[in-house]
């Protein structure tokens, strides 16, 4: 899965343009399913099994990032954020821009230490004030390289791993939950029920692409695959944040939109419990996934995420353990197998 997962960080996907991470989706979903399909927001379905429940799996392919909205007349991009994007992680960083003529390089520039006031190395400067440099002589020279307000730029991605095979790269949130969709989908062939396997578009916006995908699938019960907060580094309160790294997949009891649905939690919990898989637990009241919002769609679709524990979530360096991610596979494989008893 390393490999998959190193190819997914490494393409570009922020809300919005996710066309590089549907393609490789699509790809990959197309050799093990017995059908994908993409709607018309640009969510993949794939589709596989048997069975009369139907257990819907959604993971978001976009990642946090940010739209031109303007070149200023010497040429700087200045830009607003796709999703929530944290804004500290973002001075004197490398981005890449996809311009109408393809990729480039930029970098957010900032002022130098030599020449700051005193009261200025204590601030954090706000996103306003930041701006793109893609080596530009002006606007109209900007413009020639097909940037336009409304161009989509990213943090720079590049895959590495670190020691105790953690990785580190940006946009693990949520790749993660994309490789994890295209391994279930290879490991299972469902007699109990049909799966649908769906990457979704503009989680990062607002859970936009898994409203439409869920009510066009009316599934039974749907889970999001995602990644979520590991608290475990220093400077964070055990009590805001207690997932870990390495302490196996997180089943979120409460996010900002809902309370996980009790069929969900039982299914998920007595599946870990009886195969002898490790799990957390968690409530993040100001997060929220795509199956967040499945309790409100038609006559209310019950739900529960199972996420993969991930260090400075929304920043160009994310971490996680791919222990955890293969883990979070086996969990799923194992869920499917009894997921007809519970819905
Ligand atoms: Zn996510």
């Amino acid at each position: 899965m390393k490999e998959l997962l190193k190819r997914l960080v490494e393409s570009p996907g922020v809300s919005g343009n996710e066309n590089d991470i549907r393609n490789i989706m699509k790809k990959e979903l197309e050799k093990s399913c017995d059908s994908v399909e993409v709607n018309r927001m640009g969510n993949v379905i794939a589709k596989k099994g048997k069975g009369k429940i139907k257990l819907m799996l959604v993971a978001h392919m976009d990642e946090v990032g940010l739209l031109v909205k303007h070149i200023t007349e010497k040429g700087y991009l200045k830009f607003d954020p796709l999703g929530g994007i944290d804004q500290r992680s973002l001075l004197a960083q490398k981005v890449r821009v996809y311009s109408g003529n393809g990729q480039m390089v930029g970098v957010i520039g900032s002022k130098p230490i030599h020449i700051q006031e005193k009261e200025e190395q204590e601030q954090v400067i706000k996103m306003k004030k930041l701006f793109i440099d893609i080596g530009a002589k002006d606007r109209k020279d900007a413009e020639k390289m097909g940037i336009a307000p409304g161009t989509f730029a990213g943090l720079y991605r590049e895959f590495s791993e670190l020691a105790n095979g953690m990785v580190t790269g940006n946009g693990l949130d949520n790749r993660a939950g994309c490789a994890a969709l295209i391994e279930l989908m290879k490991r299972v062939n469902p007699k109990n029920c049909t799966i649908y396997a769906v990457g979704s578009v503009q989680e990062e916006k607002g859970l936009i692409g898994a409203r439409g995908a869920t009510f066009q699938i009316n599934p039974d019960v749907v889970v999001g695959v995602d990644t979520t907060i590991a608290g475990d580094m220093p400077e964070v309160d055990e009590a805001d944040a207690p997932v870990k790294i390495g302490e196996g997949p997180v089943i979120p009891l409460l996010d900002g939109y809902a309370v996980v649905h009790p069929a969900a939690k039982k299914w998920l919990t007595e599946t870990a419990e009886k195969n002898k898989i490790k799990y957390q637990f968690e409530t993040t009241p100001g997060a929220g996934m795509d199956s967040s919002i499945a309790p409100v769609i038609r006559d209310g679709i019950p739900s529960t995420g199972l996420c993969v524990p991930t260090r400075y979530l929304h920043t160009g360096v994310e971490v996680l353990s791919l222990k955890d991610l293969e883990t979070l596979v086996d969990f799923l494989e194992a869920a499917v197998k009894t997921v007809d008893r519970y819905f």
